[in-house]
């Protein structure tokens, strides 16, 4: 599998594997193992983690399993994300989910991670999601703090607009080396406002999230869906490559060097997805892809 080189000394494989559902997989700790040796096989050893994903269960889980064979720390780069607080067992008094990216949380949200990934550093933290009332300065310190520690080697954000990368960007002494975000046929919105061409612009690869639209693409009764997976059927039968792998190859062609999440513990799909990588659409297929989404052709 392609390697993507996000810094001189960070790279992730192109294809990535998430584990936000992975409370619904209903595996066992071996099954577990099992999958995570399975996609090391195929050349995926990335991992997209975060602290809050299955109600703060699944790096529990994820950590349970790679503790039946610690060796396989090595191989794997672990992503993980902070600043969402859900109203939970553990933020019992908050009545609402809101953002933080204070010193205080992300800090402490780094510690419970690494403790339940039964690791003691992260390849890459990232900032779930911009939070209104950060303060740059004192993320910055935080992550300085955290890479001097050794418990946090590399820092990202997701679902950043341009700007808000920029700003965080112009406080740190090291380059944020990603920028995840969400792009399907479902959902080109950041297509269409700037960030991809900025990420392009400094040489930035995203993780694109939900490339699926996570399934919505199979089953959806809208308008839009019944659209979309007309135009996918039709490129299926001109490709002889199955709609799931079409949609992976339509994110693959964007020109910012994009590296997609893989949602499903199925491996068969997983090993679908990535030969995704050898499908080349032509401008004229990915665009009639755009307009089932839009609805119209380009102005
Ligand atoms: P996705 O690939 O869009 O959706 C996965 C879902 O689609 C699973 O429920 C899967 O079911 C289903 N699916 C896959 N292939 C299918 C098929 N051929 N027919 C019907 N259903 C199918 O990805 P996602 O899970 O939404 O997101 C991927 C990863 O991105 C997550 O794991 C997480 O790491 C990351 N993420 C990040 C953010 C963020 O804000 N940064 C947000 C959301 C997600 P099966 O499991 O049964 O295959």
């Amino acid at each position: 599998m392609k390697r993507v080189q996000l810094t001189e000394q960070l790279s992730f494989s192109q294809f990535i594997q998430g584990y936000w559902r992975l409370d619904e997989w209903d595996m066992r700790k071996q099954d577990l193992l099992t999958f995570i040796m399975q996609h090391l096989d195929l050349g995926i050893t990335t991992v997209d983690h975060a602290d809050i994903y299955g109600l703060y269960q699944c790096e529990a889980i994820f950590g349970q399993a790679l503790a039946l064979q610690p060796e396989l720390r090595q191989q794997l780069e672990i992503v993980s994300k902070c600043g969402i607080k859900l109203p939970s067992e553990k933020f019992l008094t908050q009545s609402i989910p809101l953002y933080d990216n204070s010193a205080e949380h992300i800090r402490a949200s780094v510690e419970q991670s690494l403790k339940n990934l039964h690791t003691d550093y992260l390849d890459t933290l990232l900032l779930h999601r911009p939070d209104v009332l950060m303060h740059a300065d004192q993320v910055a310190e935080t992550f300085s703090a955290l890479k001097q520690e050794g418990k946090v080697r590399h820092f990202g954000v997701s679902n950043y607009s341009p700007q808000q990368f920029d700003l965080l960007q112009s406080r740190l002494d090291f380059k944020l080396v990603t920028n995840q975000v969400e792009f399907n046929p479902m959902n080109m919105q950041t297509s269409a406002d700037g960030t991809f061409e900025h990420l392009q612009m400094h040489r930035i690869a995203p993780m694109i999230w939900s490339c699926l639209a996570g399934g919505r693409i199979f089953n959806e009764d809208s308008a839009k869906a019944k659209r979309v997976r007309a135009v996918l059927t039709e490129i299926s039968k001109e490709t002889h490559a199955a709609i799931d792998q079409l949609i992976y190859a339509f994110v693959l062609k964007l020109p910012c060097n994009p590296m997609p999440i893989i949602g499903s513990g199925n491996i068969e799909r997983v090993k679908s997805a990535v030969a995704a990588a050898n499908i080349n659409l032509s401008n004229e297929q990915w665009y009639r892809i755009w307009v089932a989404s839009n609805g119209h052709n380009v102005p």
